[in-house]
Protein backbone atom coordinates (compact mmCIF):
# COMPACT_ATOMS: atom_id res chain seq x y z
CA UNK A 1 0.00 0.00 0.00
CA UNK A 2 1.43 3.23 -0.81
CA UNK A 3 1.73 5.84 1.46
CA UNK A 4 0.95 8.65 -1.73
CA UNK A 5 -2.47 7.43 -1.99
CA UNK A 6 -4.09 10.57 -0.52
CA UNK A 7 -2.14 12.82 -2.32
CA UNK A 8 -3.50 11.00 -4.95
CA UNK A 9 -7.01 11.55 -4.03
CA UNK A 10 -9.01 12.91 -6.56
CA UNK A 11 -9.70 16.33 -6.53
CA UNK A 12 -13.59 17.33 -5.49
CA UNK A 13 -15.53 19.83 -6.62
CA UNK A 14 -17.88 22.57 -4.12
CA UNK A 15 -20.95 24.46 -4.75
CA UNK A 16 -21.78 27.24 -3.44
CA UNK A 17 -25.44 26.88 -1.64
CA UNK A 18 -26.15 30.56 -2.26
CA UNK A 19 -25.85 31.08 -5.50
CA UNK A 20 -24.79 27.98 -7.23
CA UNK A 21 -21.23 28.95 -7.95
CA UNK A 22 -19.12 25.87 -8.49
CA UNK A 23 -15.25 26.20 -6.87
CA UNK A 24 -12.95 23.13 -9.07
CA UNK A 25 -9.87 21.83 -7.10
CA UNK A 26 -8.82 20.93 -9.98
CA UNK A 27 -9.46 24.37 -11.71
CA UNK A 28 -8.09 26.29 -8.75
CA UNK A 29 -9.36 29.90 -8.78
CA UNK A 30 -6.53 31.84 -10.55
CA UNK A 31 -8.31 35.25 -10.76
CA UNK A 32 -8.35 35.13 -7.01
CA UNK A 33 -4.69 33.97 -6.23
CA UNK A 34 -5.79 30.22 -5.64
CA UNK A 35 -3.47 27.91 -7.81
CA UNK A 36 -4.88 25.21 -9.99
CA UNK A 37 -5.22 22.15 -7.75
CA UNK A 38 -5.77 23.68 -5.04
CA UNK A 39 -7.68 21.79 -1.97
CA UNK A 40 -10.35 23.10 -0.69
CA UNK A 41 -9.40 22.53 2.99
CA UNK A 42 -6.70 24.91 1.58
CA UNK A 43 -8.22 27.96 0.44
CA UNK A 44 -7.80 30.80 3.01
CA UNK A 45 -10.57 31.15 5.28
CA UNK A 46 -11.20 34.64 4.42
CA UNK A 47 -11.93 33.82 1.07
CA UNK A 48 -15.97 34.14 -0.21
CA UNK A 49 -17.73 33.08 -2.94
CA UNK A 50 -17.33 35.82 -6.16
CA UNK A 51 -20.82 35.70 -7.05
CA UNK A 52 -22.83 36.52 -3.75
CA UNK A 53 -20.11 36.63 -0.88
CA UNK A 54 -20.60 33.55 0.92
CA UNK A 55 -18.15 31.74 3.04
CA UNK A 56 -16.22 28.55 3.20
CA UNK A 57 -19.25 27.02 5.68
CA UNK A 58 -22.04 28.06 2.95
CA UNK A 59 -20.08 25.63 0.61
CA UNK A 60 -20.83 22.00 -0.08
CA UNK A 61 -18.94 19.19 -1.41
CA UNK A 62 -21.29 17.92 -4.77
CA UNK A 63 -19.91 15.16 -7.12
CA UNK A 64 -19.77 15.64 -10.66
ZN1 LIG B 1 -22.20 32.15 -3.87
Amino acid sequence: MSTNEKMNEEFKTWMCLICGWVYDEAAGLPDEGIAPGTRWADVPMNWTCPECGARKEDFEMVSI
